[in-house]
């Protein structure tokens, strides 16, 4: 009910920052996807970007130093799937750490005759649940692997809004919780299985570990290789579209070669 005073506010903070063109250029020409919007939503999602860092805090860990191109970077990013759909999306939580690079989380795993195992685990990036997005910024982008960790912690986070990481997020009046589950879960058991046989994929075979990491890894597709998802899942893609209000394979950049793989 406090939308409009909140929605109010982060425009009067976002009008503080001053971005200069070099920096949104720099920025944007690492992130080619973006091309798949329509060119009028460009200036909405930079709009987004800049309310995106009034309101959330961004830290380098390790000393990491945050410049400009690697904050509008992130921002970009992590509103690209929240463009259709709003900040308050990223509701309850505040922190966003950049780590230069994979970094170590301790873990504890209790195994079946009670034992507790402490290890360290590498990893890209994580979302915990009401707390902080942690993310590595690789220095070059990995052309090729086409792994999107931005989008995919973000996309953790919009999934854990109704208070469970099941890869299915809160979804929209008039999308059926049925057609969703249909779709993810029939392409998800088909994704493992043709992993788990041993194939290659364009789609990163992460997302054969979880549902929810199955949804993670779709939304960075989406974003990312819309029209291969569109061809391989196309009821993900459709339940994506319908989510994200966002229709990317539909857009003027069609031109994505496809490099003969079977995925
Ligand atoms: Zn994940």
């Amino acid at each position: 009910m406090f939308s409009r005073i909140r929605n109010w506010r982060r425009q009067r903070t976002a009008r503080g920052y001053q971005v200069g063109a070099d920096a949104w250029a720099a920025a944007e020409s690492r992130l080619p996807f973006l091309d798949f919007l329509p060119p009028a939503d460009r200036p909405r999602l930079r709009q987004l970007a800049l309310e995106f860092l009034a309101e959330k805090e961004m830290t380098g860990a390790h000393g990491f130093h945050l410049t400009d191109e690697i904050r509008l970077g992130i921002a970009l990013q992590a509103c690209l799937p929240i463009l259709n759909l709003g900040l308050d999306w990223y509701r309850g939580w505040v922190g966003v750490v950049v780590y230069p690079g994979d970094f170590v989380i301790p873990r504890e795993l209790v195994d079946e005759a009670g034992v507790v195992h402490e290890f360290d685990d590498a990893v890209l990036g994580e979302a915990w649940e009401g707390g902080p997005v942690l993310l590595s910024w690789l220095d070059e982008p990995q052309q090729g692997d086409r792994i999107n960790v931005v989008i995919h912690e973000f996309a953790h986070k919009l999934d854990m809004l109704d208070g469970s990481v099941d890869g299915m997020p809160p979804l929209h009046e008039g999308m059926s919780a049925r057609a969703w589950r249909e779709a993810f879960e029939g392409d998800y058991r088909d994704f493992r299985a043709y992993v788990d046989s041993g194939n290659d994929s364009w789609l990163d075979p992460y997302a054969a570990e979880h549902p929810s990491e199955f949804f993670a890894v779709n939304a960075e597709a989406f974003f990312e290789t819309p029209l291969w998802l569109q061809e391989d899942f196309p009821a993900v893609y459709e339940q994506l579209k319908l989510f994200f209000r966002q229709d990317p394979a539909a857009g003027e950049a069609s031109h994505s070669p496809r490099d003969g793989d079977a995925g």
